[in-house]
């Protein structure tokens, strides 16, 4: 963060501000790290500060300290609708575009709140007052911790805040190991160990709390790979049918798109998966090295993200959707072969 912004938060925190904390729709580990670290920041400092999360999360998530202070709009509409409207100052941590969202999009849009942007991802619209925007950063957790050290917070990061923190870098780095993953962020992540964070039982909550119907969902996830070599491209898809017959929960899909980068000469991955609730097909996309699927997710699936890591949507029913995906990749092959 650049010290005129620096200078124009201190300014907006040496008022008294009823601030609130947004993540992105069906949040992860960093979208609920990042606002439960940024949360408990505030509420320390004495502040009146609130998270509301578009929709629920998954289970896997809600050991994190604060988890059940969270409000739900979704769930808890009449209280989330009070606290927004009431906000002086809004955070949105994880996203860059009010559309990200969901049914929160418009309420945001009508608030007369100031808002700051936390966020790593690519293109951020022009909405915030202060925007914090960095794609060189791993996870908006890693941004968190600089905008906590930039106010002169480095001793106030308490354990709850360095747990909640750690988590959200753990997530987005895949436990260190993609292409995001810098000097930088070992460096955020041993502070955050040396300020409390249990970074064993961190990774054993997040990554080994499997259901067996899980795991027999990655089968049958596994099982639909279709691998097309020419393009060295590997995509897989789970239906409606396929997610009730192994009882899926939020989040049991989360991951799985990055076992098609595993194959040999693999460099783009795709999951489609059918959400017959929404009527839509909800898709992840990810690639190792150049190939950006943040382009690919904006330019043909109304989505996008980072260069390795991306999601979008499509209308249409599965069969159309992969169809139209098989498709598209001819005009890419030259890409995907480089
Ligand atoms: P995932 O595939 O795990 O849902 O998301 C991968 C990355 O792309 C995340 O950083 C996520 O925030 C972003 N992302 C997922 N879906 C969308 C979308 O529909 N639109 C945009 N702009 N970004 C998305
Ligand atoms: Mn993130």
């Amino acid at each position: 963060m650049n010290s005129e912004d620096v200078k124009a938060i201190e300014a907006l925190l040496s008022k008294p501000q009823k601030i609130v904390i947004i993540p992105h729709k069906n949040p992860d580990g960093d979208a609920i790290g990042s606002s439960l670290g940024l949360w408990h920041f505030f509420n320390n400092k004495g502040y009146n500060v609130k998270v509301v999360v578009p929709n629920d999360y998954p289970k896997f998530l809600k050991w994190m300290p604060g988890t059940e202070s969270i409000l739900n709009f979704e769930k808890e509409n009449t209280q989330s609708l009070a606290c927004l409207s009431a906000a002086s100052l809004c955070f949105t941590l994880d996203f860059n575009d009010l559309s990200r969202v969901g049914q929160m999009t418009s309420v945001l849009e009508g608030l007369s709140a100031d808002f700051v942007m936390i966020d790593h991802h690519r293109a951020p619209s022009d909405y915030a007052k202060i925007t914090y925007s960095d794609v060189t950063m791993s996870s908006t957790c890693e941004m968190v911790y600089n905008f906590i050290v930039a106010l002169g917070g480095l001793n106030e990061i308490t354990e709850d805040i360095a747990n909640c923190l750690y988590a959200g870098i753990v997530t987005d780095t895949g436990s260190f190991k993609f292409a995001s993953t810098t000097s930088a962020t070992h460096l955020t992540a041993a502070s955050l160990i040396e300020k409390g964070a249990e970074n064993a039982l961190i990774q054993n909550r997040i990554f080994d709390t499997n259901s067996p119907e899980r795991l027999q969902l990655l089968g049958c996830a596994l099982k639909n790979m279709v691998i097309l070599k020419e393009y060295q491209t590997a995509y897989t898809t789970l239906s409606q049918d396929e997610l009730d017959t192994y009882h899926y929960k939020k989040g049991d899909t989360e991951g799985f798109v990055n076992y098609g980068l595993t194959i040999e000469n693999i460099k783009f991955a795709v999951i489609f998966i059918e959400n017959k609730e929404e009527g839509i097909i909800k898709i992840s996309f990810r690639s190792e090295g150049d190939f950006s699927v943040n382009e690919f997710a904006r330019a043909h699936f109304h989505g996008g993200g980072h260069t390795n890591a991306a999601g979008g949507k499509s209308d249409s029913d599965l069969p159309t959707a992969t169809s139209r995906f098989t498709e598209l990749l001819k005009s890419y092959k030259a890409d995907l072969n480089s």
